[in-house]
C-alpha cells in the first residue's frame, strides 16, 4: 500500500481519491472526486473520492462481517490496539496538524497544541476505560450486560475534524462496535491520515471503514441503511434533523451533537480583568467555529463600559493571518460558504443597531485572498436580535447587559440551544447555583481546564446523547438483562 504523503501543498493523489474499506484502500465504484480548498489561499489542494451509496453498501458489508469477531475480541486486545492508535497519533502529530491547517485553516500552533492532542485524548480515555468498565453487573439474580450495539455510522463536521472523529471512533471500537466513518467533505485530509494510522495500528479489516463524499449522498445513504444500527452525527441542526428522519424507518439509534449559542454569565462579583479576556478568547478560539463557543457575554449593565474596554483591547491584540506562521492566533474561516454566512451576520448586527466595538465586515486588512475574518464584537445587543439568537460560527461575540442575576439567567436560557455555558464569579456557591439554573449540557465555572471525561452534549435543539468519557462510551452499548441468572 502507498503511504499517504503530505507536504505543504498537496496530498498524494493516489490515496486522496480512495476510500478505506475492509482493511485496504480502494477506488470508489464511480470514480468521481470532490475538490478540497485551502481556505488560506482559496486554491484546490486535493481531490478526494466522492463516494456513493454503493460504496456505503460495500463499507457496511465489511463492517457487518467484522462485527462478530471484533465484538468477541477480549477487551485487553481491543485496549492494546487503541493504545497503539494513540501512540501513532502522537508520533504523527506534525503531519496531522499540517493536514488540519491546510484543510480548514487552523493556525498551526493551535492545531499542534489543541486540535491534535485533544483528539488523542479521546483515544486514551477510551483505551483506559476498558480496564475498569464493568460490562456485566449482577444484582438480585439478574445480570445486566452491556453489549456493543453493532455497526455504527459516524458523520463528522469540518470545524474540529480529527477531534470529532476520535470522539466517535475511539469509544465505538472500544465498545466492540464496527464503524463506517464519513468525515466532512470540506476537511477530509486529516481523516485520510487517520485511516492510514488505524490500519498501521493493526485494527482488523472491516472494523474501521472510511467513505468520503457528500452529506446528501454518502451521509444520507448511511442514515437510511438497514444494516447500520446506530448513527452519530455532529453538524448543523439541518443535517441532524435530516439524519434522524432518514434513520426513523429502520429504528436505529441516533445521537446528535448539533449547534449552540452558549452564554458566558459574568456575575456582579466576578474579577472582570480576569473574566473578560479569556471570555473573548474562548468565543474566538478556532476562529469561533466551535459549537460550544461562549458567543453571548452576559454582563452587569453598570459594568458595561469596563467590559467593552477590556473586550475590545483583547480582540484588537489577536493576530489573524497565515495559519502556517507560528505566531498566528487565528487563521481564516474554514470555507467559503461559512465566510459568507459570517459576513452576512456581521451585516445583520449592524442593521439591527448593535454597537460595533471592533472588527466589522470585510476581510482582515492586507488580505485580498483567503477567508480572513475580522474578530468582531457587538455591544448593546438585545437578546431578541438575530445575532443573539442564531449560531454564527465565526469570530463574532455579542455583549448583552443585565440588571439582576435572575435576568442574567433568563437571558442565558433565552435560546433554542443548550450545549455549553460559562459562569464567572469569585463566589463558588453563587456560581454553582446559577449553573444549576442554566439549561445546557455543560456549564464551566471560572474557565476550568478541559476535562475529557466530562460528558458533552446538548439540551434542547443542541442534540441528543452525550460524548466523551464513560457517558460517550455507553452510547455505543445496548443493555441486556438476563433474568434468572442466579
Ligand atoms: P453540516 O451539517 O453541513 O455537516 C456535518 C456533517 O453532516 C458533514 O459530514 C456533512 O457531509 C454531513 N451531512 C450534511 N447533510 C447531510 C445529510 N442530509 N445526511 C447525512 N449527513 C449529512 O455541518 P458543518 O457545516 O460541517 O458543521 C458546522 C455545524 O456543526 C455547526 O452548526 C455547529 O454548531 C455544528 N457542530 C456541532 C458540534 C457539537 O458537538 N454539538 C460540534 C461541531 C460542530
Amino acid at each position: 500500500m502507498t503511504n499517504l504523503s503530505l507536504n505543504h501543498h498537496s496530498v498524494d493523489p493516489q490515496i486522496s481519491g480512495q476510500l478505506y474499506i475492509n482493511g485496504r484502500w480502494s477506488l470508489p465504484v464511480d470514480p468521481a472526486t470532490l475538490p478540497v480548498v485551502n481556505p488560506a489561499t482559496e486554491e484546490v489542494i486535493a481531490e478526494v473520492a466522492r463516494g456513493s451509496s454503493e460504496d456505503v453498501d460495500r463499507a457496511v458489508a465489511a463492517a457487518r462481517a467484522a462485527f462478530p469477531g471484533w465484538s468477541a475480541t477480549p477487551v485487553d486486545s481491543r485496549a492494546l490496539i487503541l493504545g497503539k492508535i494513540h501512540e501513532l497519533i502522537l508520533e504523527r502529530q506534525e503531519a496531522l496538524a499540517q493536514a488540519l491547517s491546510l484543510e480548514m485553516g487552523a493556525a498551526i500552533s493551535f492545531a499542534r497544541v489543541m486540535q491534535v492532542p485533544l483528539a488523542a485524548e479521546h483515544v486514551r480515555v477510551a483505551c483506559d476505560l476498558l480496564s475498569t468498565y464493568r460490562f456485566r453487573r449482577v444484582e438480585n439474580g439478574t445480570a445486566v450486560d452491556r453489549e456493543p450495539i453493532g455497526v455504527c455510522g459516524l458523520i463528522t463536521p469540518w470545524n474540529w475534524p480529527l477531534y470529532q472523529i476520535t470522539a466517535k471512533v475511539a469509544p465505538a471500537i472500544a465498545a466492540g462496535c464496527t464503524v463506517v466513518l464519513k468525515p466532512s467533505e470540506l476537511s477530509p485530509l486529516s481523516a485520510l491520515l487517520f485511516a492510514q494510522l488505524v490500519h498501521d495500528a493493526g485494527l482488523p479489516p472491516g472494523v474501521f471503514n472510511l467513505v468520503n463524499g457528500s452529506g446528501a449522498e454518502v451521509g444520507a445513504a448511511m442514515a437510511a441503511h438497514p444494516d447500520i444500527d446506530m448513527i452519530s452525527i455532529t453538524g448543523s441542526n439541518r443535517a441532524g434533523a435530516l439524519v434522524a428522519q432518514a434513520a426513523a424507518p429502520t429504528v436505529k439509534r441516533v445521537t446528535q451533537e448539533l449547534g449552540g449559542k452558549s452564554p458566558n454569565v459574568l456575575l456582579p462579583d466576578a474579577d472582570f480583568a480576569k473574566a473578560v479576556p479569556p471570555g473573548v478568547m474562548s468565543a474566538f478560539r478556532n476562529v469561533g467555529q466551535s459549537c460550544s463557543a461562549p458567543t453571548r457575554m452576559i454582563v452587569p449593565r453598570n459594568r458595561l463600559a469596563e467590559v467593552e474596554a477590556l473586550a475590545a483591547a483583547t480582540a484588537n491584540a489577536i493576530i489573524v493571518g497565515d495559519p502556517l506562521l507560528e505566531g498566528t492566533v487565528l487563521g481564516p474561516i474554514a470555507n467559503e460558504a461559512q465566510f459568507h454566512r459570517v459576513q452576512t451576520m456581521i451585516e445583520v448586527g449592524l442593521d439591527e443597531g448593535a454597537k460595533l466595538l471592533c472588527g466589522g465586515p470585510g476581510r482582515v486588512q492586507g488580505f485580498e485572498k483567503g477567508f480572513y475574518t475580522r474578530p468582531t464584537i457587538f455591544s448593546n445587543v438585545d437578546s431578541s436580535m438575530r445575532i443573539a439568537q442564531e449560531e454564527i460560527f465565526g469570530p463574532v461575540l455579542c455583549i448583552i447587559a443585565y440588571d439582576t442575576v435572575d435576568e442574567a439567567v433568563a437571558i442565558a436560557n433565552d435560546t433554542v440551544y443548550g450545549l455549553g455555558a460559562h459562569v464567572q464569579s469569585q463566589d463558588l456557591e453563587l456560581a454553582r447555583s446559577v449553573a444549576s439554573r442554566i439549561r445546557s449540557g455543560q456549564v464551566l465555572l471560572n474557565y476550568p481546564a478541559w476535562n475529557p471525561m466530562a460528558p458533552f452534549g446538548g439540551y434542547k435543539r443542541s442534540g441528543n446523547g452525550r460524548e466523551y468519557g464513560v457517558h460517550g462510551f455507553e452510547e455505543y452499548l445496548e443493555i441486556k438483562a438476563i433474568v434468572g441468572f442466579g
